[in-house]
């Protein structure tokens, strides 16, 4: 699914085939989680295939390593050619771009020197899908952010959101909706949560989420689109009483919600605000600003 025989992949260094590229068993983030990595989206647009905001990914991605004491070596520039290299390699338009940073063999808890980096890009529908999600609030809270830096994108973060969306399956929901430890909505296991009411959008502050750059975006647009976006705390009981809800992730791109715990919402997903801003974001990942594989 996410390789073949001609899938090349670059890491530390090299373009490899990925059926051939291999890895150490005693990696540290293979047995204690500490790794970092981004997930890109590339579009194919008029003007050739653009990745969508690849300079705040990179950044992130040089956040959180740098969070974590891992040594990424590869500037964001760096890291942005590779990546417009390997969508080339591979003819890939329309894709999901995973930069992964790695650790060598070490098997104490200290930092370690030796860093690998992976870049590897698959095409990848909507990782929610297209339909309208029930969604369930998780019994599983977000990482406590004293526990953790919970704004780097961290591989062992992940335990906790395959437990959400786990239990939310096995519960016959699509999703869930994780809770911070004091209690008030955070964000799902792979995307940042809306709500809207009375024409006016409500999204956690950052904090104990991850600040996503879909979320970023989408308060952009609604700014630009004259919907007041308001970035306070709420529980899912406010929630309850909503007009629409969505997710927003690279991934799941702008992913509408039709029930929480079973509440329906008030409106129609086409009649909310959401359903204008999907589209918006649809038409702001495809704007031609990039020539042909070319930074500009
Ligand atoms: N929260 C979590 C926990 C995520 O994994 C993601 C996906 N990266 C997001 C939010 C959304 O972030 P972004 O919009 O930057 O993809």
């Amino acid at each position: 699914m996410y390789y073949n025989q001609k899938t090349e992949v670059f890491l530390d260094g090299e373009w490899l085939k990925a059926s051939e590229a291999t890895t150490n068993l005693y990696s540290q983030t293979l047995h204690y989680g500490n790794g970092v990595f981004e997930g890109i989206r590339s579009y194919k647009t008029e003007d050739g295939v653009r990745i969508f905001k690849a300079r705040e990914h990179y950044e992130r991605l040089k956040y959180s390593a740098e969070v974590m004491h891992i040594d990424l070596s590869y500037s964001v520039e760096e890291l942005e050619t590779l990546t417009y290299e390997l969508l080339e390699r591979n003819n890939l338009e329309d894709a999901y771009i995973r930069p992964l940073v790695y650790l060598g063999e070490n098997m104490s808890l200290e930092p370690v020197q030796n860093t690998h980096v992976l870049l590897c890009a698959w095409e990848w529908g909507r990782y929610l899908g297209d339909k309208q999600l029930r969604v369930m609030t998780s019994s599983y809270q977000r990482p406590n952010p004293m526990a953790t830096h919970i704004q780097a994108k961290v591989v062992g973060h992940y335990t906790n959101s395959i437990l959400a969306t786990t239990e939310a399956k096995q519960k016959g929901f699509d999703e869930a909706l994780l809770l911070d430890s004091n209690g008030y909505v955070a964000e799902g296991p792979g995307a940042n949560f809306f709500f809207e009411k009375d024409g006016v959008l409500h999204t956690c502050p950052l904090g104990n989420i991850l600040s996503g750059i879909t979320r970023q975006t989408i308060i952009e647009l609604a700014e630009e689109l004259g919907f007041p976006v308001v970035e306070k705390f709420f529980t899912p009981e406010e929630v309850y009483e909503a007009d629409g809800a969505f997710f927003t992730g690279t991934a799941a791109e702008v992913a509408s919600i039709q029930t929480l715990d079973n509440k329906k919402f008030n409106l129609e997903w086409e009649d909310t605000i959401g359903y204008d801003l999907a589209k918006a974001y649809q038409n702001e990942v495809s704007k031609r600003q990039y020539k042909n594989f070319e930074l500009v």
